[in-house]
């Protein structure tokens, strides 16, 4: 992927080596287990974070990180995709305004409540903003078989973001709405499921606009779109629950299965038009 010439949007808040402001148990691999059931299986984002994690310890004591382009290659990649994807949002959603972006290690305090890397890249909509532990690339790489590709960690952002549009536009309140109606967890996690797709749908959205608005400073190269649905097809609600528990369970399923999720990201992607994104009907 080419990323390098691309704008920086100096909008990142690095906590990365700061005081977590709550303990932080356990580590190694137990953590990097929690992490994938917790992004992944139990699909906390973006309304259930809310309440698991107002479940966790205090947040005020959380130190405030480092504003600007983080001096690392990996933080300023994360600024010049969010730069970009917050670009082709303003030209197609009015009323468009940036989520912010937090980098974290471990742990860190949020406007849901203490968020910590168990539960992987999330959007808390009650501060509007994206958290990423970066050490999460590696750990998706490593124990889900999920591509390593640039491209394919940018498609994880973009989901995020996704998230973020879904609060604009009002579609995650009417989720929340319609999940307490619910009148099982299974017709619950289905509204979940539509969110998540519609978030993959706008990621791929965002892969085919990012070279329009970038002038070329980003854009994707030749393969880079199999790697993102590698991504898409290692994360699907099915494969997960393979690797993990070694069967799978269709009636927890809150993301969406591998096909699903390569269709919609793929859909976004060749659409290139966010409308197209209806996972609700
Ligand atoms: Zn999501």
């Amino acid at each position: 992927m080419k990323w390098q010439g691309g704008r920086r949007g100096g909008n990142i808040e690095d906590r990365r080596g700061m005081s977590p402001g709550a303990a932080v148990g356990g580590g190694g691999i137990g953590i990097i287990i929690l992490a994938l059931i917790g992004y992944f299986v139990f699909g906390m984002e973006p309304q259930q974070i809310a309440e698991m994690a107002s479940s966790q310890q205090g947040t005020a004591t959380q130190q405030a990180g480092v504003e600007g382009t983080p001096a690392d290659e990996a933080g300023q990649f994360v600024d010049v995709i969010g730069a970009n994807i917050n670009d082709v949002w303003q030209g197609s959603l009015q009323g468009y305004t940036p989520p912010r972006v937090v980098l974290y290690e471990q742990g860190t305090g949020t406007g849901c409540g203490f968020g910590q890397s168990a539960m992987g890249p999330f959007y808390c909509p009650a501060d509007q903003t994206v958290y990423l532990d970066l050490s999460f690339w590696q750990d998706m790489e490593t124990q889900l078989g999920a591509s390593g590709a640039e491209f394919a960690r940018a498609y994880v952002i973009a989901h995020e973001f996704g998230h973020h549009v879904q609060t604009l536009t009002g579609a995650s309140q009417q989720v929340r709405q319609a999940q307490q109606q619910a009148r099982s967890q299974e017709e619950a996690n289905q509204y979940s499921i539509a969110l998540e797709l519609q978030a993959d749908c706008y990621a791929g959205f965002w892969a085919a606009n990012a070279a329009r608005a970038s002038g070329g400073a980003v854009a994707l190269e030749p393969g880079d779109l199999e790697e993102g649905l590698k991504t898409a097809n290692a994360i699907g609600d099915d494969m997960i629950q393979k690797r993990m528990q070694g069967r799978v369970t269709p009636e927890n399923f809150t993301h969406g299965t591998a096909e699903q999720r390569m269709t919609w990201l793929r859909r976004g992607y060749d659409s290139g038009d966010p409308n197209t994104c209806n996972t609700f009907n």
